[in-house]
């Protein structure tokens, strides 16, 4: 039984299809929502990206906590998408959240998209950036002040822009 059906089998229904669809668009990346949208063909992101990035922005991946060498990120900069550069976070919303993940408490404005996913059951906050769709990862109400939020970003999704000396 595929998950799609067994997602139909046991919610009630009506509520039931909303769901299946959300939970079967999970596997692939979000749509670009901005105007200056960046869309390519599956064969042009692999070719744009390594395939740990691919996993990660196109396919929804997580990558093992602890890995990105943006933990240890601390000069001013800016943190953009992997996909197509839109920056994303600056460092002034960076901080070191004990998880293993970049983690960050503010994006700027207009950057990020989100939607419900069930990979674990239950439901968590996905985002992604709003130009290309790229997944970036989970966002949470256990953050610091002042957004009170919890940005666990894959740091196979950003590249770091130092800030101009
Ligand atoms: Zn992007």
């Amino acid at each position: 039984m595929t998950r799609r059906n067994w997602l139909r089998a046991l919610l009630p229904l009506g509520w039931a299809s909303a769901t299946a669809t959300a939970a079967a668009d999970a596997d692939a990346a979000s749509k670009p929502t901005r105007s200056d949208a960046v869309v390519l063909t599956e064969a042009q992101w692999r070719q744009r990206l390594t395939p740990a990035q691919y996993r990660v922005l196109r396919e929804e991946g997580t990558e093992p906590p602890g890995s990105s060498p943006l933990n240890a990120e601390k000069r001013p900069g800016t943190y953009a998408c992997a996909g197509c550069a839109l920056p994303l976070f600056s460092h002034t919303a960076k901080y070191e959240s004990g998880t293993g993940w970049p983690s960050f408490h503010t994006p700027l404005p207009g950057v990020l998209g989100t939607k419900t996913d069930f990979k674990l059951i239950l439901p968590r906050t996905e985002y992604h950036c709003a130009r290309c769709g790229g997944h970036q990862g989970h966002v949470f109400d256990d953050g610091p002040r002042p957004s009170g939020k919890r940005y666990c970003n894959n740091g196979l999704a950003l590249v770091f822009v130092p800030e101009a000396a």
